[in-house]
């Protein structure tokens, strides 16, 4: 998902100027070259990584070589099999929800191969599969991380990558051979999902996992999935395992016939209403992948009295237009939702592993991300991009 808000990034810049390395402004993918190496020559750690950096906001990713942080009792290695590529990825190389703190290596749907564990890792073991979301850290001290919340964590939860662990390193992402990190956001692999199956659901997959369980999807629910896309073919597929009724919204007519194949129970081309009135006032939730702004009234007919609509999308723009005697009046709950806690991720895997449920995804070599991330600026990806070494 969308996984780094606008808050978040300004309390990277913001709160730890202090850690923050100088901005590097670069004009080409040359220059991007020489100066990585500079900047790596800095470097006193010879453990390394060696990673697709983007140096300059919408810049091509170069690849370059990064020290690994501190190997402590509570780390784990990782040789990286595979990381999907996710919206979050292209905001962060953008700058697109706030000043990106460049160089930076982005990928946070990884799957690695355990190389080595510290003397306090109990769930993993060397040679193990290991998955890592867009959260590699929390406080562990809040109410929120002591209640199995930590993607909400009241005081800082550390990113997978644009940010910096508690001892100042700076954290590097999956498009990467290597990742090093924290014991409590690396999941073990269920042997039954295949290594680009289960990439995508670190992010994308519990990022609609966790709110179809949160606010209580099941036998009896009538489910609408705006947007047929990188999320949403997800979400078709957790609300019908769940025991719902599911039915997908999107713009593009050729869709219906691949949600038929997601298992969705029928398909709405969005603004033709004689395809959309006959849902009106059945849904008890909406999951939004793909929010139409100014569409609120349309949303609000869709729902039944009491009905929840979740919110899904992080358009870069304020949402507008709701009618609060319509929301009244049916007592319409707004939800919003943020990635997965580590529950929900261990949960997800095991539950698409157990029912089947396999990411669509198009496989690109990790050498090939530039060209695998023009694909996806393209909207081509049917439905994951995924990166493999
Ligand atoms: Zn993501
Ligand atoms: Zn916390």
């Amino acid at each position: 998902m969308n996984a780094f808000t606008k808050l978040t990034l300004l309390d990277l810049t913001s709160l730890r100027p202090q850690i923050a390395h100088s901005t590097i402004k670069l004009s080409s993918f040359a220059a991007a070259s020489l100066l990585h190496k500079r900047y790596f020559a800095r470097s006193t750690d010879t453990e390394s990584l060696s990673g697709w950096a983007c140096f300059e906001k919408g810049g091509p990713l170069v690849k370059s070589e990064f020290p690994l942080t501190k190997f402590g009792d509570d780390s784990i290695d990782l040789d990286i099999i595979c990381c999907g590529i996710c919206g979050t990825d292209i905001h962060c190389i953008d700058s697109g929800w706030g000043p990106t703190n460049y160089p930076m290596v982005a990928g946070h749907e990884i799957i690695g191969r355990v190389t080595r564990v510290g003397k306090n890792v109990k769930h993993l073991e060397v040679g193990d599969r290991a998955g890592v979301g867009c959260q590699c850290g929390s406080c562990k001290k809040c109410t929120n991380c002591h209640n199995n919340k930590e993607n909400i964590c009241e005081d800082r939860a550390v990113w997978t990558f644009n940010d910096y662990w508690d001892n100042g390193d700076k954290t590097y992402g999956g498009f990467a051979d290597k990742w090093r990190g924290e014991k409590e956001f690396a999941f073990k692999i269920p042997d039954k999902l295949s290594s680009v199956d289960a990439s995508s659901i670190l992010c994308g997959g519990v990022t609609t996992f966790a709110p179809l369980k949160r606010y209580g999807v099941g036998a009896g629910s009538k489910v609408a999935v705006l947007g047929l896309g990188g999320i949403g073919h997800f979400g078709v597929q957790w609300a019908k395992a769940m025991g719902a009724e599911v039915v997908a919204y999107d713009v593009v007519p050729e869709k219906a016939k691949e949600a038929k194949l997601l298992g969705c129970d029928d398909y709405v081309l969005v603004r033709n209403p004689k395809e959309a009135e006959p849902h009106y006032n059945s849904f008890t939730h909406i999951l939004a992948t793909k929010i139409l702004n100014k569409n609120w009234d349309e949303y609000f007919k869709m729902l039944k009295k009491n009905g929840t609509f979740i919110v899904c999308d992080i358009p870069e723009v304020p949402l507008s237009g709701i009618n609060a005697l319509d929301m009244a009046a049916k007592q319409i709950n707004i939800a919003g939702t943020f990635i997965g806690a580590p529950s929900d991720i261990e949960e997800s895997l095991s539950f698409a592993a157990e029912r089947g449920i396999r990411t669509w995804v198009n496989e690109f070599p990790m050498n090939k991300v530039n060209e695998a991330i023009k694909y996806v600026r393209e909207g081509k990806p049917k439905y994951r991009a995924v990166l493999v070494n």
